[in-house]
């Protein structure tokens, strides 16, 4: 059986750039991994959950340990809770301004 993408290699959503390795990865849950990717090309550092798919190579937990993944994942998230905030206060505008 041909596994494609036998070490959860992503794509960067800013510069496009295929196959970026993850750098590191932590335990997410019973069956799943968090990996941490940084851009060769443009930097763009991002995460990825997976579900952990037997036969392939789990990435490295991160250099110095949880903390510098988790600092990564903070950022992320806390990027994502900006985005969400931001639509949902559109959307309670949209529906005071929209006909009643
Ligand atoms: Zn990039």
């Amino acid at each position: 059986m041909n596994d494609h993408n036998p070490l959860y290699a992503d794509a960067c959503e800013h510069c496009m750039t295929r196959d970026v390795l993850p750098e590191s990865s932590l335990p997410d849950g019973a069956d799943g991994i968090v990996a941490g990717y940084r851009c060769p090309n443009c930097r763009h550092t991002w995460t990825c959950s997976w579900a952990v798919v037997p036969g392939r190579a789990i990435p490295p937990e991160p250099i110095g340990g949880a903390e510098r993944l988790g600092t990564l994942l903070d950022r992320y998230v806390t990027a994502q809770l900006h985005e969400q905030a931001a639509v949902n206060r559109a959307r309670k505008h949209l529906s005071k301004e929209g006909p009643a």
